[in-house]
């Protein structure tokens, strides 16, 4: 029995079903960025414009002051500890204050700085006198609802007056009640609930209408097909917005249908290369001897921080039994937990409170951790068919080449996966030199 799973970059995988593990998530994934991401991604790139009126003049900012916002807005954003506007913030945040107001679709990877420039938006634009919905957010799920909300309480501290209303599931609103705050928040479901069965929301009335995670959400049954009934019911004036942070073609197909006379911005994402990371492998002849090669090991790599990759959710909780009991300290993120408690891992290991952390590939995809510095592949990535899984050898050892540290990257090999490592060599062109595991002079 196989399973089939999506990949976060659109590729499937067949895994067999006693390697059941964490089907990527992609709500969860994004929800985990946004809980343990404390500042801007940055890209080498440059920011593509494509502009629905290729005659208009184009204008970028470099401080938050040209946009002329509201005083207590301005001061929101100091407040955030936001100095000037990020990369795609300086192309997107004037055509998003632009009078007449301008429709915009944006893709960018997370973490830089696309949420945070729809809020200064759809503040900017709420009129805190008037006490009904005008600015509404579209999110695919629940937490990722409430974590927006909460940046716009955030960014919107000085702005009294202004509220946000969570149209989520469990948000119980009495028949007949007016709702008064002026962003609305929600998922799809719910939202299309409160507009047209409930009568709670008057989309005639909205002025600005955010489609947040794009991608995340046409990956979501009927997310699509709801979303535009809601978009179809905003009256012509109103301002259209979908960020997304990839760009397959199907999310693309669905923003054009949504998003009428748009600007485009895109803002590629960082390539990942092996160039600064020295790669090593250690042939063993089974999975103990993998472990004794590990501990071998151990001690250079907890000079850094490390993360160890397991192919399936069960050898990673093998492994980290055993090195606990060994009375090395390390600590398992597996997809069995919560995305709280993920993030809570993921940012304890940030925080440097742990060395060591044991997982499976799908459940770190997507997550960046800077300051790792060492990786070990306790398992090497394959794909059904024995064929090396080229592109998570690459998620898990690359780094970007401008930002990335230099780093390390050990490979704990069983003598019949030689083959798959040579072939990984090849395709990658770089070199990947044995090691002795008892002789460590080898890596300084
Ligand atoms: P995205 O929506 O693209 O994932 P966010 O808007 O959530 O990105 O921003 C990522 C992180 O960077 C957040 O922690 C946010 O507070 C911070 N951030 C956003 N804009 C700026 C800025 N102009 N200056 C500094 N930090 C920023």
């Amino acid at each position: 029995k196989s399973t089939t799973i999506q990949n976060i970059d659109g590729s499937i995988n067949n895994i067999e079903e006693d390697d059941e593990d964490d089907v990527v998530d992609l709500a969860a994934n994004s929800l985990l960025n946004k809980l343990i991401r404390q500042s801007l991604v940055e890209s080498s790139h440059h920011v593509e414009v494509l502009q629905k009126d290729p005659s208009s003049p184009l204008y970028s900012v470099k401080t938050f002051e040209e946009l002329r916002l509201k005083e207590e807005l301005l001061k929101g954003v100091y407040a955030m500890g936001f100095n000037r506007p990020s990369k795609i913030q300086e192309m997107a945040l004037p055509m998003m204050l632009a009078h007449p107001p301008q429709n915009l679709i944006a893709q960018s990877q997370s973490g830089t700085g696309k949420t945070a420039a729809f809020i200064l938006a759809m503040l900017s634009r709420v009129n805190a006198l008037e006490l009904f919905p005008q600015c509404l957010c579209l999110a695919p799920t629940y937490e990722l609802a409430l974590q927006t909300g909460r940046v716009v309480e955030q960014m919107g501290k000085f702005c009294v007056d202004v509220q946000v209303m969570y149209a989520i599931r469990g948000n119980r609103i009495l028949r007949g009640t007016d709702i008064t705050k002026q962003i609305v928040i929600g998922t799809p479901g719910t939202v299309l609930d409160w507009c047209f069965k409930r009568k709670l929301i008057d989309l005639t009335k909205i002025r600005v209408f955010v489609l947040d995670e794009a991608d995340v959400m046409i990956d979501t049954q009927g997310f699509s097909d709801h979303s535009i009934r809601i978009q179809r019911a905003l009256p012509p004036e109103c301002q259209m917005l979908l960020f997304s942070a990839t760009f397959e073609d199907s999310v693309w197909r669905f923003a054009e249908r949504i998003i009428p006379d748009p600007n485009v911005i895109k803002l590629r994402k960082e390539e990942l290369t092996l160039n600064n990371i020295r790669q090593y492998y250690v042939l063993c002849e089974h999975r103990k001897d993998k472990y004794q090669a590990l501990c071998n090991i151990y001690g250079s790599i907890t000079i850094g921080q490390a993360i160890i990759f397991c192919q399936t959710r069960r050898n990673a909780k093998w492994l980290t039994v055993e090195m606990i009991q060994d009375g090395h300290q390390v600590s398992l993120l597996s997809g069995e937990l919560t995305v709280e408690q993920r993030a809570s891992i993921i940012q304890r290991f940030r925080d440097g409170k742990e060395k060591v952390l044991i997982t499976t590939n799908v459940c770190a995809r997507g997550i960046d951790v800077k300051q790792v510095t060492i990786v070990v592949n306790f398992d090497l990535p394959v794909k059904q068919g024995e064929e090396p899984d080229y592109e998570t050898y690459l998620h898990r050892i690359g780094r970007t080449g401008r930002f990335g540290k230099k780093g390390l990257a050990f490979n704990m090999i069983e003598v019949d996966k030689l083959p798959l490592l040579m072939k990984i060599q090849d395709h990658f062109n770089s070199s990947i030199k044995q090691l002795n595991a008892e002789d460590m002079d080898e890596i300084e």
